[in-house]
């Protein structure tokens, strides 16, 4: 009989044994600015568990924290006090990001450069240094991420449109929006995807809003089905067919420095994020051949 426990167990397997279900590489690098200036709406969470979600399946991932709340550095435990090596140092030219990087105790695939307390001055910073605005793409240029070769770099931005976030932009060929299924989600969209479109016409043409994520899907309401079926009557194809339900196992498992794929990879959380990254690495894998 097809118990829940046996049902959760099986998830938990599809999980956590990679083996079986070995994610496909994609055939060029691909670097994702996870961005939305709206707090709050999930960037931070949807970066870590994709990022651990393909590294446990295989993939080398890197993931920038370039917010100095340093919650993605939290969440991937790794060393985040004042004064450890960080995105700061990377971004004024102290430290090559091989340098910066930690392994994460999620996989020994998933390195995290982290963000400190240090990073908050950097916004004010940058305005005065040569070439502000692709401080982190000079920092990500293949001779700097030989050591590291990731296949997936995610870089986590703060919940705002300032400097720090304009060079997640030009470092990047993709943006991956996270949009919470609830009733403002879409208002200040438009401003984001006119900043993408700045971007794109002075510093980067080569950025597109590749994927977007809907986060905290709470089946119980109404109005999480109304901003779905809205986003995607937009967006179309962009937005994965995967929604992130909303679950306590997904907020829970930060306290404990652990992704919810490790803290309960059997949780329907765990499995959303891996269906979601799943689709992404298929996505990339097309990518190579189209
Ligand atoms: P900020 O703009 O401050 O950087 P953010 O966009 O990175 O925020 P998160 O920190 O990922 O958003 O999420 C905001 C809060 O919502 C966190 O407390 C997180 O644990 C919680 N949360 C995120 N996703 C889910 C989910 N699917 N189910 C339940 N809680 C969630
Ligand atoms: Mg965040």
């Amino acid at each position: 009989m097809w118990t829940p426990i046996a049902e959760e167990a099986a998830r938990a397997t599809r999980v956590l044994h990679p083996d079986s279900s070995q994610l496909p590489r994609p055939a060029r690098r691909r670097v994702l600015t996870v961005a939305n200036q709206k707090g709050g709406v999930g960037k931070t969470t949807s970066t870590v568990n994709l990022a651990a979600a393909l590294a446990i399946h295989g993939l080398k991932v890197l993931v920038i924290d370039l917010d100095p709340q340093g919650n993605a550095s939290t969440a991937l435990a790794v060393e985040h006090r004042s004064g450890t090596p960080s995105v700061y140092e990377v971004l004024i030219g102290e430290l090559s990001v091989a340098e910066a990087a930690q392994v994460s105790n999620q996989s020994p695939n998933l390195y995290c450069v982290p963000a400190t307390i240090d990073l908050a001055g950097a916004e004010i910073e940058l305005v005065s240094m040569v070439a502000r605005e692709s401080r982190l793409k000079e920092a990500l240029s293949p001779e700097a991420l030989e050591p590291i070769r990731p296949d997936y770099v995610f870089i986590d931005c703060p919940p705002s449109l300032g400097l720090l976030t304009v060079n997640a932009m030009v470092a990047a060929q993709e943006v991956l929006i996270p949009i919470q299924c609830e009733y403002y989600a879409l208002e200040g969209l438009g401003q984001l995807l006119r900043n993408i479109e700045l971007v794109q016409a002075h510093l980067n043409p080569t950025l597109s809003v590749s994927t977007i994520l809907l986060t905290m899907y709470d089946g119980r309401t109404k109005l999480a089905d109304q901003v779905t079926s809205e986003v995607r009557g937009h967006f179309g194809d962009t937005v994965l067919r995967t929604v992130i339900p909303r679950s306590v196992k997904v907020s829970e498992a930060p306290g404990f420095g652990q992704t919810v794929l490790t803290y309960d990879p059997g949780s329907r959380g765990a499995m959303s994020y891996l269906d979601a990254a799943r689709e992404i690495a298929e996505r990339g894998a097309e990518m190579g051949t189209a």
